[in-house]
Protein backbone atom coordinates (compact mmCIF):
# COMPACT_ATOMS: atom_id res chain seq x y z
CA UNK A 1 0.00 0.00 0.00
CA UNK A 2 1.88 2.97 -1.20
CA UNK A 3 1.28 6.46 -0.24
CA UNK A 4 0.36 8.06 -3.52
CA UNK A 5 2.50 11.30 -4.85
CA UNK A 6 0.11 14.64 -3.25
CA UNK A 7 0.75 17.31 -5.80
CA UNK A 8 -0.95 20.82 -4.62
CA UNK A 9 0.49 22.49 -8.10
CA UNK A 10 -2.21 22.05 -10.90
CA UNK A 11 0.71 23.46 -13.39
CA UNK A 12 2.95 20.54 -12.25
CA UNK A 13 0.02 18.17 -12.24
CA UNK A 14 -0.90 18.94 -15.69
CA UNK A 15 3.17 19.01 -16.65
CA UNK A 16 3.30 15.24 -15.17
CA UNK A 17 0.52 14.20 -16.25
CA UNK A 18 0.92 15.32 -20.07
CA UNK A 19 4.39 13.24 -19.55
CA UNK A 20 2.81 10.27 -18.96
CA UNK A 21 0.09 10.18 -21.28
CA UNK A 22 2.90 11.30 -24.11
CA UNK A 23 4.44 8.22 -22.46
CA UNK A 24 1.84 5.94 -23.65
CA UNK A 25 0.53 5.21 -19.99
CA UNK A 26 -3.31 4.94 -19.68
CA UNK A 27 -4.72 7.85 -17.34
CA UNK A 28 -8.21 7.11 -15.11
CA UNK A 29 -9.76 10.26 -12.92
CA UNK A 30 -11.78 10.34 -10.18
CA UNK A 31 -13.05 13.93 -9.10
CA UNK A 32 -13.78 14.61 -5.88
CA UNK A 33 -14.29 16.67 -3.24
CA UNK A 34 -12.68 14.49 -0.47
CA UNK A 35 -14.21 13.09 3.46
CA UNK A 36 -13.57 10.26 1.24
CA UNK A 37 -15.81 6.91 1.90
CA UNK A 38 -16.21 3.86 0.28
CA UNK A 39 -18.38 5.02 -2.33
CA UNK A 40 -15.47 7.30 -3.84
CA UNK A 41 -13.19 4.14 -3.14
CA UNK A 42 -15.14 1.97 -5.02
CA UNK A 43 -14.74 4.34 -8.05
CA UNK A 44 -10.54 4.68 -7.11
CA UNK A 45 -10.41 0.65 -7.30
CA UNK A 46 -12.69 0.62 -10.74
CA UNK A 47 -10.17 3.61 -12.07
CA UNK A 48 -7.07 1.59 -11.06
CA UNK A 49 -8.25 -1.54 -12.76
CA UNK A 50 -9.19 0.63 -15.76
CA UNK A 51 -5.85 2.16 -15.77
CA UNK A 52 -4.00 -1.23 -15.89
CA UNK A 53 -6.46 -2.81 -18.53
CA UNK A 54 -3.94 -2.52 -21.36
CA UNK A 55 -2.13 -5.00 -20.03
CA UNK A 56 0.97 -2.25 -18.83
CA UNK A 57 0.37 -0.56 -15.16
CA UNK A 58 -1.10 2.75 -16.16
CA UNK A 59 -2.19 5.98 -13.61
CA UNK A 60 -4.90 5.70 -11.51
CA UNK A 61 -5.31 9.62 -10.45
CA UNK A 62 -7.81 11.71 -8.24
CA UNK A 63 -8.44 15.42 -7.17
CA UNK A 64 -9.59 16.55 -3.98
CA UNK A 65 -10.32 19.96 -4.16
CA UNK A 66 -13.85 21.85 -2.36
CA UNK A 67 -14.93 23.68 -5.43
CA UNK A 68 -16.22 26.74 -4.78
CA UNK A 69 -18.09 27.68 -7.59
CA UNK A 70 -20.81 25.00 -7.27
CA UNK A 71 -21.78 26.16 -4.04
CA UNK A 72 -24.77 28.40 -3.61
CA UNK A 73 -24.19 31.78 -1.15
CA UNK A 74 -26.41 29.91 1.50
CA UNK A 75 -25.14 26.68 0.97
CA UNK A 76 -22.18 24.26 3.26
CA UNK A 77 -18.88 25.84 1.44
CA UNK A 78 -17.39 27.09 4.44
CA UNK A 79 -17.82 24.25 6.65
CA UNK A 80 -17.50 21.11 4.47
CA UNK A 81 -15.94 18.52 5.99
CA UNK A 82 -12.06 18.22 4.96
CA UNK A 83 -9.69 15.19 6.22
CA UNK A 84 -6.82 15.50 3.78
CA UNK A 85 -4.45 13.53 6.17
CA UNK A 86 -7.00 10.43 6.14
CA UNK A 87 -7.91 10.69 2.51
CA UNK A 88 -4.70 10.02 1.18
CA UNK A 89 -4.31 7.09 3.67
CA UNK A 90 -7.62 5.93 1.90
CA UNK A 91 -6.32 6.92 -1.78
CA UNK A 92 -3.33 4.37 -0.70
CA UNK A 93 -5.88 1.50 0.19
CA UNK A 94 -7.59 1.74 -3.36
CA UNK A 95 -4.02 1.85 -5.76
CA UNK A 96 -4.11 5.89 -6.48
CA UNK A 97 -0.94 6.64 -7.86
CA UNK A 98 -1.45 10.64 -7.58
CA UNK A 99 -3.51 13.13 -5.99
CA UNK A 100 -4.57 16.35 -7.01
CA UNK A 101 -5.30 18.81 -4.06
CA UNK A 102 -4.80 22.35 -4.97
CA UNK A 103 -4.35 24.01 -1.41
CA UNK A 104 -5.99 27.12 -2.09
CA UNK A 105 -8.99 27.55 -4.81
CA UNK A 106 -7.11 30.70 -6.38
CA UNK A 107 -4.99 27.96 -7.81
CA UNK A 108 -7.99 26.64 -9.67
CA UNK A 109 -10.09 29.68 -9.76
CA UNK A 110 -7.64 32.65 -10.24
CA UNK A 111 -9.61 36.22 -9.60
CA UNK A 112 -9.83 36.30 -13.52
CA UNK A 113 -11.30 33.22 -14.42
CA UNK A 114 -14.01 34.10 -16.51
CA UNK A 115 -14.93 30.91 -18.52
CA UNK A 116 -17.80 29.05 -17.71
CA UNK A 117 -19.27 25.62 -18.76
CA UNK A 118 -23.41 25.32 -19.16
CA UNK A 119 -24.17 22.23 -20.22
CA UNK A 120 -27.95 23.20 -20.49
CA UNK A 121 -30.48 20.64 -20.98
CA UNK A 122 -29.07 18.21 -18.36
CA UNK A 123 -28.94 21.04 -16.28
CA UNK A 124 -32.38 21.79 -15.76
CA UNK A 125 -34.61 20.44 -13.22
CA UNK A 126 -33.90 18.50 -10.09
CA UNK A 127 -31.04 19.73 -8.00
CA UNK A 128 -30.54 22.53 -10.79
CA UNK A 129 -33.98 24.04 -10.03
CA UNK A 130 -32.97 24.67 -6.46
CA UNK A 131 -29.37 24.88 -6.61
CA UNK A 132 -29.06 27.52 -9.42
CA UNK A 133 -25.55 27.80 -10.43
CA UNK A 134 -24.11 24.52 -9.14
CA UNK A 135 -24.19 22.30 -12.21
CA UNK A 136 -22.05 25.18 -14.05
CA UNK A 137 -19.14 25.13 -11.25
CA UNK A 138 -19.34 21.34 -11.52
CA UNK A 139 -19.18 20.96 -15.89
CA UNK A 140 -16.69 23.85 -14.92
CA UNK A 141 -14.16 22.52 -12.58
CA UNK A 142 -14.39 18.62 -14.35
CA UNK A 143 -13.91 20.12 -17.53
CA UNK A 144 -10.78 21.77 -15.80
CA UNK A 145 -9.70 18.67 -14.12
CA UNK A 146 -10.08 16.96 -17.64
CA UNK A 147 -7.46 19.60 -19.24
CA UNK A 148 -5.18 18.83 -16.46
CA UNK A 149 -5.25 15.50 -16.06
CA UNK A 150 -5.89 14.24 -19.61
CA UNK A 151 -7.54 10.97 -18.71
CA UNK A 152 -8.33 8.06 -21.03
CA UNK A 153 -11.45 7.42 -18.56
CA UNK A 154 -13.24 9.17 -15.65
CA UNK A 155 -15.41 7.43 -12.61
CA UNK A 156 -18.11 9.12 -11.73
CA UNK A 157 -21.02 7.91 -9.08
CA UNK A 158 -24.48 6.84 -9.70
CA UNK A 159 -25.41 8.92 -6.45
CA UNK A 160 -25.35 12.21 -8.56
CA UNK A 161 -27.29 11.07 -11.23
CA UNK A 162 -28.02 14.25 -12.62
CA UNK A 163 -24.35 15.13 -12.12
CA UNK A 164 -23.67 12.36 -14.28
CA UNK A 165 -25.75 13.30 -16.98
CA UNK A 166 -24.64 17.28 -17.36
CA UNK A 167 -20.71 15.59 -17.32
CA UNK A 168 -21.71 12.94 -19.88
CA UNK A 169 -23.35 15.45 -22.20
CA UNK A 170 -20.52 17.90 -21.44
CA UNK A 171 -17.59 15.05 -22.80
CA UNK A 172 -19.69 14.30 -25.04
CA UNK A 173 -20.76 17.80 -26.80
CA UNK A 174 -17.45 18.84 -27.03
CA UNK A 175 -15.36 16.18 -28.18
CA UNK A 176 -13.42 15.78 -24.95
CA UNK A 177 -12.56 12.59 -25.41
CA UNK A 178 -12.60 10.56 -22.53
CA UNK A 179 -15.14 7.68 -21.06
CA UNK A 180 -17.30 8.17 -18.62
CA UNK A 181 -18.29 5.54 -16.26
CA UNK A 182 -21.04 5.33 -14.38
CA UNK A 183 -20.66 3.74 -10.88
CA UNK A 184 -23.42 2.26 -8.34
CA UNK A 185 -24.47 4.19 -5.42
CA UNK A 186 -22.21 2.18 -2.57
CA UNK A 187 -24.94 2.60 0.67
CA UNK A 188 -24.25 1.81 4.29
CA UNK A 189 -25.59 -1.76 5.42
CA UNK A 190 -28.82 -0.05 6.64
CA UNK A 191 -29.46 1.79 3.37
CA UNK A 192 -28.18 5.40 3.23
CA UNK A 193 -26.60 6.37 0.55
CA UNK A 194 -22.88 7.23 1.61
CA UNK A 195 -22.26 11.03 1.37
CA UNK A 196 -19.59 13.18 3.16
CA UNK A 197 -22.56 15.19 4.05
CA UNK A 198 -23.59 12.60 6.22
CA UNK A 199 -21.46 13.77 8.07
CA UNK A 200 -23.35 16.42 9.14
CA UNK A 201 -26.20 14.63 10.69
CA UNK A 202 -27.05 14.25 14.46
CA UNK A 203 -28.12 10.81 15.56
CA UNK A 204 -31.96 12.28 14.78
CA UNK A 205 -31.55 13.12 11.42
CA UNK A 206 -29.72 10.34 10.46
CA UNK A 207 -32.05 8.15 11.79
CA UNK A 208 -34.75 10.13 9.51
CA UNK A 209 -32.58 10.49 6.85
CA UNK A 210 -32.93 6.57 6.62
CA UNK A 211 -36.38 6.94 4.78
CA UNK A 212 -34.70 8.49 2.01
CA UNK A 213 -33.75 4.93 0.96
CA UNK A 214 -36.59 3.20 1.99
CA UNK A 215 -39.43 6.03 0.02
CA UNK A 216 -37.07 4.54 -2.52
CA UNK A 217 -37.26 0.81 -2.00
CA UNK A 218 -40.86 1.02 -1.16
CA UNK A 219 -41.77 2.78 -4.95
CA UNK A 220 -39.74 0.08 -6.37
CA UNK A 221 -42.03 -2.64 -4.66
CA UNK A 222 -44.94 -1.19 -5.08
CA UNK A 223 -43.83 -0.42 -8.62
CA UNK A 224 -43.16 -4.36 -8.93
CA UNK A 225 -46.69 -5.04 -7.32
CA UNK A 226 -47.94 -3.15 -10.76
CA UNK A 227 -48.35 0.18 -9.66
CA UNK A 228 -47.04 2.24 -12.63
CA UNK A 229 -48.43 5.57 -12.47
CA UNK A 230 -45.41 7.78 -11.23
CA UNK A 231 -47.81 10.05 -9.79
CA UNK A 232 -48.69 7.89 -7.02
CA UNK A 233 -45.33 6.36 -6.67
CA UNK A 234 -43.86 10.18 -6.24
CA UNK A 235 -46.84 11.46 -3.85
CA UNK A 236 -46.79 7.91 -1.88
CA UNK A 237 -42.46 8.28 -1.49
CA UNK A 238 -43.28 12.00 -0.74
CA UNK A 239 -45.49 11.01 2.26
CA UNK A 240 -42.68 8.33 3.83
CA UNK A 241 -40.48 11.66 3.72
CA UNK A 242 -42.77 14.32 5.35
CA UNK A 243 -43.73 11.12 7.61
CA UNK A 244 -39.84 10.98 8.95
CA UNK A 245 -39.80 14.83 9.19
CA UNK A 246 -37.43 15.26 6.20
CA UNK A 247 -38.67 18.54 4.07
CA UNK A 248 -38.68 17.69 0.86
CA UNK A 249 -37.34 19.72 -2.11
CA UNK A 250 -38.23 17.29 -4.91
CA UNK A 251 -39.53 13.21 -5.81
CA UNK A 252 -39.54 12.57 -9.25
CA UNK A 253 -39.54 9.46 -11.86
CA UNK A 254 -37.34 10.20 -15.13
CA UNK A 255 -36.06 8.63 -18.14
CA UNK A 256 -32.56 7.62 -17.07
CA UNK A 257 -31.13 9.22 -20.63
CA UNK A 258 -32.81 12.57 -20.80
CA UNK A 259 -34.20 12.76 -17.06
CA UNK A 260 -37.74 14.56 -18.75
CA UNK A 261 -40.03 13.30 -16.37
CA UNK A 262 -42.48 10.19 -17.05
CA UNK A 263 -45.92 9.63 -16.51
CA UNK A 264 -45.52 5.92 -16.40
CA UNK A 265 -42.73 4.22 -14.76
CA UNK A 266 -41.09 1.42 -17.17
CA UNK A 267 -38.56 -0.69 -16.11
CA UNK A 268 -35.34 1.16 -15.61
CA UNK A 269 -36.58 4.18 -15.19
CA UNK A 270 -35.06 6.62 -11.81
CA UNK A 271 -36.80 7.52 -9.02
CA UNK A 272 -34.77 10.47 -7.21
CA UNK A 273 -34.94 12.30 -4.40
CA UNK A 274 -34.02 15.24 -2.56
CA UNK A 275 -34.63 15.88 1.34
CA UNK A 276 -33.29 18.25 3.88
CA UNK A 277 -32.83 16.58 7.15
CA UNK A 278 -32.52 19.80 9.62
CA UNK A 279 -29.89 21.96 7.97
CA UNK A 280 -28.51 19.10 5.87
CA UNK A 281 -29.26 18.70 2.11
CA UNK A 282 -29.34 14.60 0.98
CA UNK A 283 -30.13 13.28 -2.38
CA UNK A 284 -30.60 9.42 -3.54
CA UNK A 285 -32.01 7.28 -6.18
CA UNK A 286 -32.92 3.96 -7.75
CA UNK A 287 -33.85 2.20 -10.82
CA UNK A 288 -37.13 0.84 -10.72
CA UNK A 289 -37.79 -2.99 -11.15
P1 LIG B 1 -18.06 14.26 -4.13
O1 LIG B 1 -16.82 14.16 -3.32
O2 LIG B 1 -19.30 14.27 -3.33
O3 LIG B 1 -17.98 15.37 -5.16
O4 LIG B 1 -18.14 12.92 -4.97
C1 LIG B 1 -17.09 12.52 -5.82
C2 LIG B 1 -17.54 11.35 -6.66
O5 LIG B 1 -17.92 10.27 -5.82
C3 LIG B 1 -18.77 11.68 -7.52
O6 LIG B 1 -18.62 11.06 -8.78
C4 LIG B 1 -19.88 11.06 -6.72
O7 LIG B 1 -21.00 10.70 -7.51
C5 LIG B 1 -19.20 9.83 -6.17
N1 LIG B 1 -19.94 9.33 -5.01
C6 LIG B 1 -20.30 10.04 -3.90
N2 LIG B 1 -21.03 9.27 -3.07
C7 LIG B 1 -21.13 8.04 -3.64
C8 LIG B 1 -21.75 6.81 -3.27
N3 LIG B 1 -22.42 6.68 -2.14
N4 LIG B 1 -21.64 5.77 -4.12
C9 LIG B 1 -20.97 5.89 -5.28
N5 LIG B 1 -20.36 7.02 -5.69
C10 LIG B 1 -20.43 8.09 -4.88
Amino acid sequence: MKAPELITDPAIWQARCSAARDGGARIALVTTMGFLHDGHLSLMREARARADAGGRRGLALASIFVNPTQFGPNEDLSRYPRDLEGDLAKCASAGIDWVLAPEDPNAMFPPDHQTWVTVERASQGLCGASRPGHFRGVATVVAKLFNLSRPHVALFGEKDFQQLAVIRAMARDLAMGVEIVGMPIVREPDGLARSSRNAYLSRDERARALSLSRALREAADAALRGERDAAALAARARARLDEAGLRVDYVEIVDPGSLAPVARAEAGSVMLVAAWAGATRLIDNLRLP
